[in-house]
């Protein structure tokens, strides 16, 4: 079974029933939804598809809400697109205007309070540049450096400069009441640059009565800085190198990546690298060579999950993308010695559940089990084990249906929806049979089961059985 999640992006490529079930079908565990892009209606009907294809196919998989953040977005052009060539003269203006290729709304007036010139601007993820050469009480004026295509609400990114707006927008609070709403599992948090930017998101999602787990979006230095303190205070980190490659040398991501994902693994936190994994597939049915060991590189360091943005959202071959994205996952996880570098994650083991969880991981090793099944209420044991990264699988069997597609994101788990069973023996008979029908082990075959006793007491795992599958 695959150990590494794929997170999609669903847009106009695929926002229809049949792409959802075919995604389903290549691989995807998570169904993410930008609300950067389209309006709330029409997220609401694509949210409506993939849970209704996620219970036709019986297949687990989160939703996951994606906040457009402080970010700063741009109006529209008279011809939705204007091409830019180096050296032309071009203005961002805070007045209402339609754009062409001189002018063009950043309805923002707090920026012309923080901008310097000569200061940098970016837009396209870095592919545009402008500097800025004079700020007026309306506009700031700006020669263009990088020329290239510039469309109709495209984000703009300035480097090293706090932007003057509050963490949680009207808009994103929008956008997590949607997400609370409809009960999603994820919310993923863009441009969280300290911990007090999660500490309002979290305020937000209780003012609604969410239960979201939260997936802060490394994009800037400032949240690169703060890594540690963001790790403690949030559920996952996405390593998001479309916009922290405008904001750091880009020749930094690889290190900053590597370096994310360790902290993440050590922290017992979930982790998605993200952005251009595939991007030649948005126009091209085979990835390049170079995106094939991308991708491969971030297995190799043991990401949770890997990110399909353009590919599946916009592109020629969504389908192709995941499909290909899971066949990468799978080879290079084949020469992964997840068993032999175990050892090294015996880091803070501080508490009775990742006690648990690194003694279930260590048991399976030592009797070369070929599965850990837990059984998991809210799917805290699951993730504590998978935090470990042992080469068993990890099957996470729930009775809750939100655990269930939950658990689609976590690193090795194949969550398995189950009634709610009455004794210890019940549990580890449906243990054996659960190994079985997954074609994780066969009769004689070792597996390890953990269990909280008395099975009243609910969210307590303090059991482990070495159990010889019937
Ligand atoms: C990124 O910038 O890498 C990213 C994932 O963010 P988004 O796709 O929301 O622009």
């Amino acid at each position: 079974m695959r150990k590494t999640k794929i997170v999609c992006t669903i847009g106009p490529s695929t926002n229809s029933f049949e792409k959802i079930v075919e995604l389903l079908r290549a691989g995807m565990n998570v169904a993410r939804l930008n609300m950067s892009h389209g309006d709330l209606t029409s997220h609401q009907e694509t949210l409506n598809l993939v849970k209704r294809a996620r219970e036709y196919m019986k297949l687990p998989c989160a939703i996951m809400v994606d906040t457009c953040g402080p970010e700063l977005r741009i109006g529209t052009f008279k011809d939705h697109r204007v091409e830019l060539k180096k050296g032309d003269k071009f203005i961002f203006t805070v007045e209402d205007v339609v754009g062409d290729s001189g002018v063009v709304s950043c309805p923002y007036p707090a920026l012309l309070k923080v901008l310097k010139v000569n200061q940098k601007i970016y837009a396209n993820n870095g592919l545009l540049e402008f500097v800025v050469k004079e700020i007026t009480k309306r506009e700031f004026i700006c020669r263009v450096s990088v020329g290239g295509v510039l469309s109709d609400h495209k984000s703009i990114s300035i480097p090293h400069i706090r932007l003057p707006l509050p963490y949680v927008s009207e808009k994103d609070d929008k956008n997590i009441e949607f997400a609370v709403r409809n009960d999603v599992e994820y919310i993923s948090a863009s441009f969280v640059s300290n911990k007090s930017d999660l500490d309002a998101l979290k305020r937000t999602i209780k003012k609604y009565g969410g239960r979201q787990e939260i997936i802060a979006k490394i994009e800037s230095l400032e949240g690169i800085n703060n890594l540690d303190t963001i790790i403690d205070a949030c559920d996952g980190i996405m390593v998001a190198r479309g916009d922290m490659g405008t904001e750091i040398a880009i020749e930094q991501i690889p290190a900053v990546q590597k370096n994310m994902i360790a902290h993440c693994i050590a922290h017992a936190k979930k982790v998605i690298v993200a952005t251009e994994m595939l991007e030649s597939m948005t126009t091209q049915r085979r990835p390049t060579r170079a995106e094939t060991t991308d991708v491969a590189q971030a297995i190799y360091d043991k990401s949770g999950a890997t990110m399909l943005s353009g590919e599946t959202a916009s592109g020629c071959y969504p389908i192709e993308s995941c499909d290909t994205m899971a066949k990468i996952a799978l080879a290079t996880e084949k020469m992964v010695s997840y068993d032999d570098e175990f050892l090294c994650n015996y880091t803070s083991v501080n508490k009775s559940l990742s006690a648990i969880a690194y003694s279930a991981c260590a048991s399976s090793r030592a009797v070369g089990a070929k599965a850990i099944l837990c059984f998991s209420d809210k799917g805290k044991t699951a993730d504590a084990i998978s935090r470990f990264r042992p080469k068993a699988d990890i099957v996470a069997v729930t009775h809750d249906s939100y655990t269930f597609n939950r658990l689609a994101l976590t690193w090795g788990v194949t969550p398995v929806l189950a009634n709610e069973q009455k004794t210890q023996e019940e549990m580890l008979a449906l243990a054996s049979t659960v190994a079985k029908n997954l074609k994780l082990a066969k009769t004689g075959d070792k597996i390890i089961v953990t269990l909280g006793l008395p099975i009243a007491l609910k969210g307590t795992t303090n059991a482990i059985h070495i159990l010889e599958v019937e």
